[in-house]
């Protein structure tokens, strides 16, 4: 691997490799940008199939991070932390109390939260070694509702854009992951009136949303054929390739999931099939928003305001598409590197 290059071809600071061998702990820490202010981005816990690929993923996410920033006005730069381990079996105690003395070297370059594999109750024991953190459980909390929200608007954006109202009512959602964002998501959406149909891997999180919002439940592979309105990928990355775009049949995506594109050319793809795709990092950043609260004393109506504009900002983006003949995604790399600049 050619990790001098890698990083040179995304513009990263730096990139840390952490090691803590007895408490089970290996991770790497990458710092995309601190142009705008600290590195801020969350941890993830996950089984790696390879150390390749878990640098690529913290290179990728934090990069993501720095535009994600940039694009919400925000003052931070763009950071993300990957461990490398199965949540199921580490010792958490020992694991983020080292991951907390790692951050704490940086000295505030990087700030981290809670990310996919880790909570609140995580940070909380990182909070014993640096005080470079947020998502506490007893400060801002849990940021999915918040983000929720924010592709909620984004949504809002894209219906006005494409069909000249923003009311969501009577038109169908096809929900991927039922998680924490999905669920959030999909109570606003039924309290708009729209129609839910979803897919988790976990039965009893797809349940909770059949129960509870009347959504109709398909297996997960087919929640790429199923005819609706609009796309909402809140569970994994790179759920955007070659293979589901030709099966998608909607007109609209918009979701939470960080890196949705498989690769850059998949947003030309996208517009090539007529779909209006609102780039990740525009949609998901309520959570960021809400960690405002606690990095920058906002109040929370501060914060709801801040979220509220993704709709403002979305429009921006497609604005900037059409008028170029580019893709949302290429149109919101260009706003985002113009504040960086
Ligand atoms: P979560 O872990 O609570 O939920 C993700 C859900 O997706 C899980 O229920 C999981 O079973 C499901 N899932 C995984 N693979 C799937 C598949 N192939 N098909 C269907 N379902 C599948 O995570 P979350 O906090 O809800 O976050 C969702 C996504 O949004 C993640 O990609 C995360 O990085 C991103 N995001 C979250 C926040 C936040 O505030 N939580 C902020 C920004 C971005």
């Amino acid at each position: 691997m050619k990790a001098f290059e890698i990083m040179e071809s995304m513009g990263h600071e730096q990139v840390m490799l952490c090691c803590d061998e007895a408490a089970g702990y290996r991770a790497l820490i990458a710092i995309h940008s601190t142009r705008l202010g600290p590195a801020v981005g969350g941890t993830r816990l996950w089984t790696y199939a390879s150390d390749k690929e878990a640098f690529i993923d913290a290179l990728r996410l934090s990069r993501g991070m720095t535009y994600k920033s940039a694009l919400a006005g925000l003052p931070f730069g763009g950071g993300k932390a990957v461990i490398i381990g199965d949540g199921k079996t580490v010792d958490r105690d020992r694991l983020f109390h080292a991951h907390g003395r790692f951050v704490e070297t940086l000295g505030g370059r990087y700030v981290t939260a809670e990310d996919v594999g880790t909570s609140t109750l995580d940070m909380d024991i990182v909070r014993l070694e640096t005080k470079h953190v947020a998502g506490l459980a007893a400060r801002s909390g849990d940021p999915s509702p918040w983000t929720a929200h924010g592709v909620f608007r984004a949504m809002q954006a894209a219906a006005h854009y494409r069909w000249h109202s923003e009311n969501l009512s009577g038109k169908t959602v096809a929900l991927q992951g039922c998680g924490n964002v999905g669920y959030c998501l999909a109570k606003e959406l039924h309290e708009a009136g729209a129609k839910l149909i979803v897919a988790d891997l976990a039965t009893e999180r797809v349940q909770r949303v059949v129960n509870e919002f009347g959504a109709t439940a398909v297996k997960p592979e087919r929640i790429y054929h199923v005819a609706a309105d609009i796309f909402a990928p809140c569970a994994l990355g790179a759920v955007l390739n070659d293979e589901t775009i030709p099966r998608l049949r909607v007109e609209i995506i918009a979701g939470a999931a960080n890196n949705q594109l498989r690769e850059a050319w998949h947003g030309a793809a996208l517009q090539g099939r007529g779909i209006l795709y609102v780039p990740d990092y525009v949609t998901n950043a309520g959570g960021i928003i809400n960690g405002c609260i606690e990095m920058l004393d906002w109040e929370p109506a501060q914060a709801l305001k801040k979220v509220n504009a993704i709709y403002d900002t979305a429009l921006e983006v497609f604005a900037l598409a059409q008028q170029q003949g580019i893709a949302t995604a290429e149109a919101a790399d260009c706003l985002a590197e113009q504040r960086l600049r």
